[in-house]
């Protein structure tokens, strides 16, 4: 090498296996199995306290799950990734990890149903506060930490708002509080998004989006080893006790303490799959997120068409931000407004190739209306506050034509 880091799909195709394949197989076999053999009772005492790296259960670390978190650390240079059986079990670990009684969140109220009821509800009943503060408000962030704030949690992309805060405004001001700067980034992955270039310190994505493509669940948890733990009384804690820098405290504590004890670990299988949408991530990220910006300038100002919300619109409120954060086309995912609900309902029901589903980035491109569905439970008032509206449909572009999507666009519409 002389030196030039290579590029993303590069790295992820170069990584190297943790240990030579006996068959010399190109790709990582799927490993299905729970437990592993030892030749001896000392090699065994090694592995079970954690002196050596051999695989002793599947709860704990397992080849195939193992080879996927290591060619994303090797694509990202963060210093921990850890892969789980969905993207709420990577947001639970997080969370888990860093807080306890007594503690707080700063937190974007504009949040994925699950996280927001997580943070609101279920952790809340363990004494850990959320204070929801608008992250497009630096100031505000600022005002709403105080001394026990264990992070600042973030979406880079809302969904269904769009809304895109500063993060390099929010990272100056986490950085002043001693605070770590926690983000969802499943909207803008890895290629497109290099979250440690922007002060991120800990990024979770649903690998169910773009990496899976619709084929299962999963979920990471990526730790660039950027935040110094010795700040936080709880992680300055684990590092003594793991024995590690203060910098390795919040993956020590994830590996050795709280992953094992939730049991969410991915599977092999999805391990293996996603391992291979990894492979062509960057590809088919730059081919979907061009056409959603092809397709939302198409929309813009059609008839029938209230109002287009994607931020790589040059008229969007976040479109100087997006650019500078994500470049030209920010997201495969776009909402339009329609003049009523019911006006939604007649285009949603009028679709023939786009499918009406919920989920996102899967290869097929996918419509749903919001309001109806998965902030249908929420009263209105909260999905008033929330700034869900009932004229929005959400688009999740896919890997279809612009022209083929504006064809089946246009018909519905009529
Ligand atoms: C889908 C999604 C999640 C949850 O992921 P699952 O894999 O469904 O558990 C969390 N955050 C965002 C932004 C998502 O889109």
């Amino acid at each position: 090498m002389d030196g030039k880091k290579r590029g993303f799909t590069a790295e992820v195709l170069a990584t190297p296996y943790g240990k030579p394949d006996p068959h010399g197989a190109l790709n990582m076999p799927v490993y299905q199995n729970a437990a592993y053999g030892f030749p001896t009772a000392e090699a065994m005492e090694l592995a079970f306290t954690g002196r050596t790296a051999d695989h002793a259960y599947s709860r704990i670390t397992n080849p195939t799950v193992e080879y996927f978190e290591r060619r994303v650390r090797q694509a990202t240079g963060a210093l921990g990734v850890t892969a789980f059986n969905s993207g709420m079990a990577a947001v639970a670990n997080l969370l888990l990890t860093l807080a306890r009684a007594g503690d707080n969140v700063v937190a974007s109220p504009h949040l994925f149903g699950n996280t927001y009821s997580l943070l609101a509800s279920t952790l809340a009943d363990f004494g850990v506060e959320t204070r929801f503060a608008d992250m497009t408000d630096p100031e505000a962030v600022a005002a709403a930490i105080d001394g026990d704030t264990c992070a600042v949690f973030l979406e880079i992309i809302t969904n269904p708002q769009l809304e895109v805060a500063d993060l390099t405004a929010l990272s100056a001001v986490c950085r002043a509080a001693g605070v770590p700067l926690a983000a969802d980034t499943t909207v803008v992955p890895f290629p497109a998004f290099r979250a440690r270039e922007f002060g991120v310190d800990l990024e979770v994505v649903s690998s169910t989006k773009y990496l899976a493509a619709g084929t299962g669940l999963g979920g990471l948890l990526v730790d660039y080893g950027t935040f110094d733990w010795s700040l936080r009384p709880k992680l300055a804690r684990a590092a003594e006790v793991y024995g590690v820098a203060p910098r390795e405290a919040f993956t020590a504590k994830l590996r050795r303490e709280v992953h094992r004890n939730l049991g969410a670990y991915m599977t092999p299988q999805a391990a293996w799959q996603q391992s291979l949408g990894l492979e062509t991530l960057e590809v088919r990220y730059a081919r979907a997120s061009r056409t959603a910006s092809e397709v939302a300038r198409a929309l813009d100002g059609w008839p029938g068409i209230a109002a287009v919300n994607y931020p790589g619109l040059p008229s969007n409120r976040f479109y100087g931000v997006a650019l500078r954060q994500f470049g030209e086309a920010p997201g495969a995912m776009l909402t339009f407004d329609l003049a009523s609900q019911a006006a939604c309902y007649g285009f949603l029901d009028r679709l023939q190739s786009i499918c009406r589903a919920t989920n996102l980035f899967d290869n097929k491109s996918l419509a749903i209306h919001p309001w109806s569905t998965i902030f249908g439970t929420f009263s209105e008032q909260v999905r008033r506050e929330m700034d869900i509206s009932p004229c929005t449909i959400r688009l999740s572009v896919g890997l279809e034509d612009a022209e083929d999507l504006l064809a089946d666009i246009r018909r519905a519409l009529e």
